[in-house]
């Protein structure tokens, strides 16, 4: 029973992740859109609550099937391989609902029935206390202390992320921060200084307050040359032309993925919810893989490439200057009234950058099961320009700016619909369900209908038409800017011309977004590009290089 209760939980929050809960409850203006958590978990009718609780009872029935094991042994088996807080709340959520769980199952068999029935019961008793606190819990800095139930402790876990995007750890404020998650060090260079806010990664303000050869821009190059009498930083990087990295967008841009192994029964055992808490903490989220702003050094498993570690591999002085600022769900919208505020730079004071507007789809994704709620080219065109205006407030000067096409997600029936999903179902079948429910995170490209998606790609395509009309008529004063189409075709036709099928890039879970390999590969793709069309973007090679790894080592790596 504990077992249901976690993974309804869990579920939930990635449905929420990867529609727009993020923004519907942030304190930020995103209200826009209503929130399919609140709603959908009051819906006696399904949506979310009846999506999760499928989800997650089809993993247990078939766990309960392939090891031969009754429910309730299955219920208690798969929390048993939770970790810490996350398997006594699944305890916890199973002592008030495994016995209901276990009737409905030996009276109609299979998943779906059982939370049909369930949803029935539970409609009124399940939602009121998450949903109170959600509206209700303020951030607890120290939400360990506050341990008063696994629900408490749940309900905690998720408002320290959904208040707003930027780091929650962050003593001095300057938007930087020394812990890994909550938008910490995963997502923004680690504060090598939390306690002065005039130390942060992308300074080049040598504040006499910090000392004059500490290490005030945290990229780990400090001290006085006694030969030259010339600071370390001025000698290596002062002519070096530093320049940082931000991403401003959506999930893909913070690379959303849910590992495929928490839903595929016939996989779990006691280490597939390794590091659950901390990926949840990440909002689901990847930054650290990413094509922008990717650090995690790559492996045979996890190839990691990206616009920052280039820059960096240009430049050691770059080191720690990334900041993605992508969240779950962003549209054009949330990103010219919320999102773009969270970009930490000082236009007077720190490097510039260069910054990647990525949005690609859900201007034209949602729920609904019409076109009204696309936005429109209009809309589209005052949401960029309002970005923009604001962009040129707080970018240095020097700044450059890249926009990424919508994408044509026609790619993701054409590639996947017949193909098995983790949960056993088709994806033609996983997408019907989710639409049924009004629960996908993209109607218009997760449909059986070609007239439908056809016309969702087309609405894509002349929003991204925008960016080109926008660079033809404006001008701004502290940045130029470029647009290059979402290039999921050419990174396609690389890998297929490896060996690869288009369906390995991507996202098996959500069905949905681009991969792993999919980041590495328009890593790639951008870097090759700019490099042909404005070499000068991306600074010099610094011939300090060598000198600066001999000296200065991994630079204080990024933890
Ligand atoms: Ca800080």
């Amino acid at each position: 029973m504990i077992k249901y209760i976690f993974v309804s939980l869990v579920l939930s929050l990635v449905l929420v992740n990867a529609i727009k809960v993020q923004l519907s409850t942030g304190t930020q203006g995103f209200n826009r859109h209503p929130s399919p958590f609140i709603p959908g978990l009051n819906n006696a009718g399904g949506g979310y609550t009846c999506v999760t609780c499928t989800l997650i009872l089809s993993v247990v029935e078939q766990y309960s099937l392939i090891h031969e094991k009754s429910v309730d042994a299955a219920m208690d088996d798969i929390c048993g391989f939770l970790p810490g807080e996350m398997s006594k709340l699944c305890t916890y959520m199973v002592s008030i609902y495994g016995n209901e769980i276990v009737q409905y199952f030996a009276e109609v068999q299979h998943a779906d029935d059982v939370c049909h029935k369930l949803n029935n019961v539970t409609a009124d008793v399940q939602p009121s206390p998450l949903v109170s606190g959600l509206h209700k819990g303020k951030v607890h800095p120290h939400p360990s202390k506050v341990n008063e139930s696994p629900l408490d402790w749940f309900k905690d876990l998720i408002n320290r992320f959904s208040k707003d995007h930027s780091p929650l750890e962050d003593v001095d404020g300057d938007k930087f921060s020394d812990e890994i998650t909550f938008r910490g060090y995963n997502w923004r260079g680690r504060d090598c200084d939390d306690l002065n806010n005039q130390v942060y990664p992308g300074s080049k303000y040598n504040n006499p307050n910090a000392g004059p050869y500490t290490d005030w821009n945290c990229n780990g190059i400090k001290g006085l040359n006694s030969t030259s009498n010339i600071g370390y930083e001025d000698e290596l990087c002062g002519n070096s032309g530093p320049m940082g990295v931000i991403v401003v967008g959506d999930s893909a841009g913070a690379h959303f993925s849910i590992p495929p192994q928490w839903l595929t029964a016939s996989e779990i055992n006691s280490t597939t919810y390794n590091g659950m808490i901390e990926i949840i903490a990440n909002e689901m989220d990847w930054p650290q893989r990413s094509t922008y702003t990717g650090w995690n050094p790559s492996t045979n498993e996890v190839p990691v490439d990206s616009i920052y570690l280039r820059m960096r591999e240009r430049n050691l002085c770059n080191h720690r200057d990334y900041q993605n600022t992508a969240v779950n769900g962003a549209d054009s919208h949330d990103v010219a009234f919320g999102l773009a505020q969270t970009i930490a730079r000082n236009q007077e004071t720190d490097a510039p950058v260069l910054l990647f507007l990525e949005l690609i789809g859900n201007d034209v994704c949602s729920s609904h099961h019409d076109f009204d709620h696309m936005t429109t080219v209009d809309e589209f065109t005052t949401n960029t320009l309002t970005t923009l205006q604001y962009l040129d407030t707080v970018l240095p000067s020097g700044s450059h700016v890249v926009f990424v096409g919508l994408a044509d997600g026609r790619v993701l029936w054409n590639s996947l619909w017949n193909r098995t999903h983790p949960i056993g179902a088709t994806y033609e079948q996983v997408y019907d369900f989710l639409n049924c429910l009004d629960t996908s995170p993209c109607w218009g490209w997760m449909n059986p209908n070609e007239t439908v998606r056809d016309f969702t790609s087309e609405r894509a395509a002349n929003l991204s038409l925008v960016y080109n009309q926008i660079i033809a008529s404006h001008t701004y004063q502290h940045f130029d800017m470029q647009y290059y189409d979402f290039p999921f075709d050419a990174i396609n036709a690389e890998w297929i011309a490896q060996g690869g099928q288009t369906w390995q890039l991507i996202e098996p879970v959500d069905g949905f977004h681009p991969n792993q390999i999919a980041n590495y590969l328009i890593a790639g793709y951008f870097w090759d590009q700019l490099t042909q069309d404005h070499p000068e973007w991306l600074g010099s090679i610094n011939p300090n290089n060598q000198l600066i790894q001999q000296m200065f080592g991994d630079q204080g790596g990024y933890n």
